[in-house]
């Protein structure tokens, strides 16, 4: 509802998902704990301790009905990130403690609880190691639910409760409750740090969401109920706007609309230059309840299956039978085209509760993706073997994350060949052709693309982490977002380099990152010769649509004018400028850039 008195206040951002929503806003926020201090009389205090015991059964069962839902609805993988939950229900400590203060402080169970709550939480979050602030996570999770027990109240994010269409406001979000939120009624994401190319960012544009992160402070300035517009375009969010900037707002939207009408009929049609250079369009994919996303966006694939998802929030390592059979389904989903599945990119800034990997300085360049594959084996060659099991149902690809050179792309492939082996040995089916790719996202491979391109199939360029590296911006840190440029000299060279690599060796190339879902650097991209882009499915119309805007021959000009460009900024300007030259309409429906 708006607030009258408010007066209309305007955030800026990062610009991570695009479209607009506007709605009530709901704070995921840390102050739930806040729970005031109840004496009890002596005889009380039995009563005190059954009624904290009933909660916790009560919890309990809540999370296992949630979870038995979401396995039905979104799938089996994802409902056991709440096994986590249910084991810290059972913590015999953490109950024991409750119980034994309720008796010697005499304060009500909730009291008592959100105390004892509250100092587990800082103590973990206190200890500078991944897999205990994960747990951290989920202890204070399960005490809100506790909590609400206890106090009868519904005012903590309980997503299966939440009702009606809402924006999320939060300092960051989990992968965690990322899944908890398909179906909901989600409007969009607003959260005070990440950067564009962060997890959050990610996890928006598969539910398909607009978001605006990194805007420092929302969580302060933004109330419980204040009426937001999200322009994910922009990267702006207004609060308690007035009459006129909605209505503003409500004929950006019906625009919108419209240029999605149009993005449906170009569904089913090429990806193609007015002068006919094709180049193929494909989806990434992170969570599974994405597939119908992929199917009607006009995908030609799916050309970056990110599976690390599957093995985030829950207690145990996914089996091969599992793996097998959810990379089975999607192949077949997708058949005939193909489907890209990336091998575990876990480290860095993704982590899972079943593995306890070591603390590092600098997690981004310690054991991340392919090094860590290298060292966990078992853990690696589970995954290929379900991997090479499911290319006997589809058209299935395999690609290394984080290669750095041709020494670990011949380790990687050493185990794969073993694990070709053993099968081949248990005359268990696999595609003995299945194409190996791998990720140029680190710049010493992009310096040995020629290397590298004699061993495989293909390169997929993953920008995201190639900025990174090359730039030395921790990608995901919204106070560095103004050093992260993706029309960087360095970074375009890099690209130029790899794409010429490939193609000397006669392999394909395509680009998985960011940069491949926005028009002005996919003409530079497109123009250097890039074979394919993969982006989340709710872009590909818009840079389809660019795509066939233009004449290739003016994208390999531009492309090589802007390679003589000395900063990102300048080829940024330059590109827009030249586009809207030769295309004026290019940009109608690009909010920045018009
Ligand atoms: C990339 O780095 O560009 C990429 C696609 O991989 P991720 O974003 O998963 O690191
Ligand atoms: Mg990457």
């Amino acid at each position: 509802m708006v607030k009258k008195s408010k007066a209309e206040l305007v955030i800026k951002g990062i610009a991570a998902a695009s479209g607009i929503a506007a709605g009530p806003a709901f704070l995921l926020d840390q102050q739930d704990f806040v729970v005031p201090e109840r004496a009890i009389l002596d005889d009380e205090i039995p009563i005190e301790i059954a009624r904290f015991e009933e909660s916790i059964a009560h919890t309990k069962s809540e999370i296992q009905d949630i979870k038995d839902k979401i396995a039905k609805e979104v799938g089996g993988q994802e409902s056991q990130i709440f096994d986590a939950h249910l084991l810290v229900l059972e913590d015999c400590m953490l109950i024991d403690e409750v119980k034994k203060k309720i008796a010697s402080e005499k304060a009500s169970a909730e009291y008592i609880f959100s105390q004892v709550l509250k100092r587990y939480i800082e103590i973990f979050e206190n200890i500078e190691d991944a897999y205990i602030k994960e747990r951290s996570a989920d202890v204070s999770d399960i005490g809100r639910r506790v909590l609400k027990h206890l106090m009868g109240e519904t005012r903590l994010h309980d997503f299966d409760t939440l009702l009606g269409d809402i924006v999320i406001v939060a300092h960051d979000i989990s992968p965690s409750d990322a899944v908890s939120m398909y179906n909901k009624s989600i409007l969009g994401f607003l959260t005070d740090i990440g950067g564009q190319t962060a997890h959050t960012a990610i996890i928006a544009k598969s539910l398909g969401v607009p978001a605006v992160l990194g805007l420092k402070d929302a969580t302060l300035r933004i109330s419980n109920q204040d009426y937001v517009i999200i322009d994910g375009r922009k990267g702006v969010v207004i609060v308690n706007p007035t009459e006129e900037t909605k209505r503003l707002y409500e004929k950006e939207k019906a625009k919108l609309a419209l240029v999605e009408g149009e993005y449906v009929n170009i569904k089913d049609v090429p990806a193609e230059t007015t002068d006919g250079r094709r180049a193929s369009l494909m989806a990434n994919f992170e969570l599974h309840g994405e597939l119908p996303a992929v199917l009607r966006s006009g995908a030609e694939g799916i050309g970056l299956y990110r599976t690390e998802f599957f093995y985030m929030n829950r207690i145990d390592l996914p089996s091969e039978e599992e793996q097998f059979q959810e990379y089975r389904r999607i192949a077949e989903e997708m058949s005939p085209n193909p489907v890209v599945i990336r091998t575990l990119d876990l480290g860095g800034d993704k982590f899972v509760s079943s593995l306890q990997l070591p603390r590092e300085m600098v997690p981004f360049l310690g054991s991340r993706a392919i090094r860590l594959c290298l060292e966990e084996q078992e853990i690696f060659r589970t995954q290929l073997r379900a991997i090479l099991r499911a290319s006997a149902y589809g058209n299935v690809m395999m690609m290394y994350p984080m290669i750095a050179g041709p020494g670990e792309l011949r380790a990687a492939n050493g185990i794969l060949k073993g694990v070709k082996q053993r099968l081949r040995d248990k005359g268990i089916a696999f595609n003995e052709n299945m194409p190996v790719g791998v990720m140029i996202e680190v710049p010493a491979a992009a310096m040995t693309a020629d290397l590298l391109a004699q061993e495989v199939n293909f390169f997929s360029i993953g920008t995201n982490d190639l900025i990174q590296y090359t730039l030395a911006v921790d990608r995901a840190n919204e106070k560095m977002a103004q050093f992260y440029e993706p029309g960087h000299p360095a970074v375009l060279r890099l690209i130029r380099r790899t794409i010429n690599a490939a193609h000397d060796a006669g392999i394909r190339v395509g680009v998985c990152g960011e940069m491949a879902s926005d028009p002005t650097l996919a003409v530079i991209l497109l123009g250097l010769g890039l074979d394919s882009f993969s982006m989340s499915p709710t872009s590909i119309p818009q840079i389809k649509r660019a795509i066939r805007s233009m004449k290739f021959s003016d994208m390999e000009e531009l492309a090589r004018q802007a390679l003589k460009l000395s900063t990102g900024q300048e080829v940024l300007e330059f590109m827009v400028a030249e586009i809207k030259r030769l295309v004026p309409d290019f940009y109608i429906y690009d909010a920045q850039n018009k």
